[in-house]
């Protein structure tokens, strides 16, 4: 507002143009994410505590199991997209986005890489990462993960095929091994992750902190 402001009286009293492309700040929840010591500790937290379930979980395993991962705001910080909306003043839109995701310039959600090679580690394990990025472009997606040391040969990625294609329907495939999953057969998922509640099956036998993990994003939701 202030440089808005500003912007109007220089142009009164001095005849300047003027340029108000750049907000003076940028919104509180953004500033919480890119800013605050709180943000990267619920992440780490989260991490943290997934590590010790999933690794005692691993442990009971005799046959192969997954974990499943969302990726934006759950392993990938897009931050850096938002701060492009909020300095040019445009709303999200699909086409933004996808340069955004082409550009691949995602950086990490705090502890998601620790954690990811944690279990890497572990016998039989695999990691799937469900996300509503179009399956188009999972090139680019992989090629940023592997950017930021994140990918491996073996991982599995269920993007979005369109718009119908639900990620309730890329879970399932996962747990019943059929569809997208049928090369790999049916895994068992030892845990969930997630920014969003359509990011975990909705079944009340996984617990919160136990099965399921969710990552903060107080910048975009369907709440
Ligand atoms: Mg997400």
């Amino acid at each position: 507002m202030k440089s808005a402001l500003t912007c109007v009286f220089s142009a009164i009293l001095l005849g300047v143009g003027c340029t108000t492309s750049k907000p003076e700040s940028f919104s509180t929840a953004l500033n919480w994410v890119t800013k605050s010591r709180e943000y990267q500790a619920v992440c780490l937290q989260t991490y943290a505590n997934a590590w010790e379930k999933v690794a005692a979980a691993a442990k009971k395993q005799k046959g192969p199991w997954a974990i499943v991962m969302d990726l934006d705001e759950t392993v990938l910080d897009n931050s850096g997209y938002q701060r492009r909306l909020e300095e040019s003043g445009e709303a999200y839109s699909q086409e933004s986005w996808e340069k955004w995701v082409i550009e691949e310039k995602s950086t990490l959600v705090p502890g998601a890489k620790e954690f990811i090679a944690k279990v890497r580690k572990l016998p039989r394990a695999r990691i799937i990462f469900i996300s509503n990025r179009y399956a188009r472009n999972t090139g680019h997606s992989r090629a940023n993960l592997e950017k930021l040391g994140l990918s491996a040969n073996n991982d599995i990625y269920l993007l979005r095929k369109e718009k119908a294609d639900t990620k309730t329907i890329r879970q399932k495939e996962v747990l019943q091994g059929n569809g997208r999953m049928k090369k790999h057969g049916a895994l068992k998922v030892l845990a969930w992750f997630g920014d969003a509640a359509h990011d975990v099956p909705a079944d009340s036998n996984l617990k919160w902190g136990t099965h399921k993990f969710m990552l903060p994003n107080p910048v975009y939701g369907n709440w």
